[in-house]
């Protein structure tokens, strides 16, 4: 009799513990419009919270293909971090609007708005979007100056600790610990570069106005005549041109962008185009920012060489 009522009370006890370790460990949702801020989510959320990008690593994040699956995402999520800017505003509000999740809602505590607390360059000073240009509130491609990183990085850390406050002091610990980290590898990524200051580049959108103010590189010009606005004739005809006059030896694509425009421009001016991937996951080996940017760094140093 005793040892069937032990039995019982342990197997009671059992449960419990394991109910409370359950909500130990519920992780919170998060979801994040691009990879590149899904994987500072992930460093500074660690096992707290789990992690899901809407877009695809070689997706155009001004276009992703929106999916009835993404507003079922969003239905659950704890936490959505966008880039802001206008960069999603092409598809990301009508999955939110059919998501219907407060706790996400513009203003909530669980939305991150990654732009927040930027310095935007290219800010217009008129603005008509009949025109096409699809950088209306500045460019949104900030996140490949490692510096924009770590107030992004912030942000999230902030966030997260609103939400979850119990684990604010692993967030802290996780912000500091990819704040030191990203301090380090700049060092090394502006070492990397510095031969190379003031190198003329083009590019195919304008997508390298940040990592070209902090690496010392010149923007020649894009191949788009505007952001989102496919390249046209003339408008290449006149990039060839500034390229054969300026030098232009490079010319940075990404995986969605018409690579076979750039190769067209590169036969005329003898310069090279260098897949550049601006997201992690985009080729193996870059699956978060750090690695990321230490691909985009080796690739233009090996490039420029
Ligand atoms: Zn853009």
């Amino acid at each position: 009799m005793k040892t069937i009522k032990a039995y019982k009370y342990a197997a009671i006890t059992f449960v419990t513990l394991m109910a409370s370790a359950n909500i130990a460990t519920a992780q919170i949702r998060v979801v994040a419009t691009t990879p590149d801020l899904a994987s500072i989510a992930r460093e500074i959320g660690g096992n707290k919270v789990s992690v899901l990008a809407l877009a695809k690593p070689t997706e155009d994040p001004h276009f992703v293909d929106a999916k009835p699956s993404h507003i079922v995402t969003l239905n659950r999520a704890d936490v959505l971090i966008e880039g802001g800017a206008e960069l999603e505003l092409g598809w990301l509000p009508p999955l939110l609007e059919s998501a219907r999740n407060s706790k996400i809602a513009q203003g909530a505590r669980g939305r991150v708005v990654a732009s927040a607390g930027i310095r935007m360059l290219d800010v217009p000073t008129s603005f008509d979007r009949s025109k096409g240009d699809i950088h209306s509130l500045g460019n949104p491609h900030f996140l490949v100056d490692p510096d924009n990183a770590k107030i992004v990085a912030k942000n999230i850390a902030d966030h997260f600790a609103a939400v979850d406050p119990k684990n604010a002091a692993a967030y802290r610990a996780n912000l500091a610990a990819f704040t030191n980290n990203v301090d380090l590898k700049t060092i090394q990524w502006v070492r990397a570069l510095a031969p190379f200051k003031g190198a003329k580049v083009v590019t195919y959108h304008k997508d390298f106005v940040y990592f070209a103010r902090q690496f010392g590189l010149s923007i020649i010009d894009e191949l788009e005549p505007k952001p989102g606005i496919a390249p046209s004739p003339a408008h290449l005809a006149r990039v060839i041109g500034a390229m054969k006059t300026q030098g232009g030896k490079v010319l940075l694509v990404q995986p969605y962008q018409n690579r076979r425009t750039a190769e067209t421009v590169a036969r005329q001016t003898g310069a090279k185009v260098l897949m550049m991937p601006q997201q992690p996951g985009a080729v193996s080996g870059a699956d978060t920012y750090t690695q990321m940017m230490d691909n985009l760094v080796n690739t233009l140093a090996a490039g420029l060489r």
